[in-house]
């Protein structure tokens, strides 16, 4: 099978964990620092808090910026559950955003129908490796106070007008799932440049402890507070190093996914039936997906052949508000989001990795061509 997505690793990768397993230190050590500086070389920005996983970044950036009940944040549904989850967690109350038909992007004309009195925050999600409208978010965000926030997940690497991800709201959250951009087996990170904003995200990933130097020269060196319910998100040293070896190779990856992807844009172009997302000549796309459109009432069947042929095909995603945990809260919400809902039935997302070969996507091709002919 040809997944849609896969981790790369190599000999040095398992060089680099195996030395931190014989160290002293397997979590909570050096490791951690040294990844968070790497990320913040990479991306250019601040600070950095390595954490358990993408959905616990997500959490402590809401829990960063006072999220609480009553407050809300509006999120895109077309998205991976968890960006509108970690509103959940902190007894905030997602709200549903509407995309944009060409690209799946988080729609600038539905977010600010959407806001109200109780509007914290808006969560821009960056479908597929691809930037969204950053300065139009930013404009409606400053115009109602709110905090800009990014779910990059998909978008390590990726650019807006020349600025990287990471530096386009005050606080952004990645993830090191294998099938992202890089891989830590688990792993998230908060960025921020905001240096309030990054303490309170470190002291979140554990148990809300701060550790106040004076107060440790007052009362002991045993001496700690928990001020504030946190959680064990911590992310391992070992963890850690597979991550730092990883993001060496990691310019060379992303190469690599932008080769991928224009050639299926090319190929792709004299297939009738097919419509791929749209590009921006001023966004550099980390392409974590490759999301093809086909006209719904074949999409199903497709997948299902593409499938019988070995080709892991995927649909991302699901619209969020059609998820059952939240139609039991808030009720049906079919029709919410008329774009979402209707191109969510077109969407399929094709094989794109590194280590993808050049054999291998053209079976993805030629088996898309042969099977859209029929
Ligand atoms: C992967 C992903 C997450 C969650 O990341 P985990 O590391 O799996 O917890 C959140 N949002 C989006 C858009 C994702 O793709």
């Amino acid at each position: 099978m040809i997944p849609y997505g896969r981790q790369l690793i190599d000999d040095e990768d398992i060089k680099a964990v195996s030395e931190v397993l014989k160290s002293d230190f397997i979590t909570t050590g050096p490791k951690i620092k040294e990844f968070e500086k790497a990320i913040c070389d990479f991306t250019e920005v601040e600070f950095a808090t390595a954490v358990s996983n993408g959905t616990s970044a997500l959490h402590a950036i809401m829990y960063a910026i006072g999220i609480g009940p009553g407050d809300e944040v509006i999120v895109p549904t077309m998205t991976f559950a968890a960006s509108a989850n970690s509103v959940v967690y902190q007894g905030g109350t997602p709200v549903f955003a509407d995309v944009k038909k060409e690209d799946l992007l988080i729609d600038p004309k539905s977010v600010e129908k959407l806001i109200t009195n109780n509007t914290k925050a808006i969560l821009a999600v960056d479908y597929a490796g691809k930037a969204c409208d950053y300065e139009e978010l930013r404009k409606i965000a400053d115009t109602h106070n709110l905090y800009l926030l990014s779910d990059a997940c998909h978008s390590l690497g990726g650019k807006y007008h020349d600025r990287n991800v990471g530096l386009l709201a005050d606080m952004t959250a990645l993830s090191f799932h294998p099938v992202k951009q890089i891989t830590t087996g688990e792993g998230g990170m908060v960025l921020t440049s905001d240096k309030e904003l990054a303490q309170k995200s470190m002291f979140f990933r554990n148990h809300g402890i701060t550790t106040d130097y004076h107060q440790r020269e007052k009362v002991g060196a045993w001496y700690y507070e928990m001020t504030d319910l946190g959680y064990n998100y911590r992310i391992t040293d070992f963890q850690c190093a597979l991550g730092i070896s990883q993001l060496t190779k990691f310019p060379e990856w992303l190469k690599a996914r932008n080769r991928i992807a224009e050639t299926y844009i090319e190929k792709l172009s004299d297939i009738k039936g097919i419509e791929p997302l749209a590009t921006d000549g001023n966004i550099y796309n980390a392409y974590h997906l490759f999301v093809i459109k086909v006209a719904s009432d074949i999409r199903d069947q497709l997948f299902k052949e593409m499938r019988d042929m070995d080709i892991g095909v995927n649909v991302h995603y699901i619209p969020v508000h059609f998820h059952p945990y939240y139609t039991k809260k808030y009720g049906s919400l079919k029709g919410l989001c008329p774009v979402a809902e209707s191109e969510y039935e077109k969407i399929l997302s094709l094989p794109i990795y590194p280590s993808l070969t050049e054999d291998e996507q053209k079976y993805v091709i030629d088996t898309l061509k042969k099977l859209l002919a029929k």
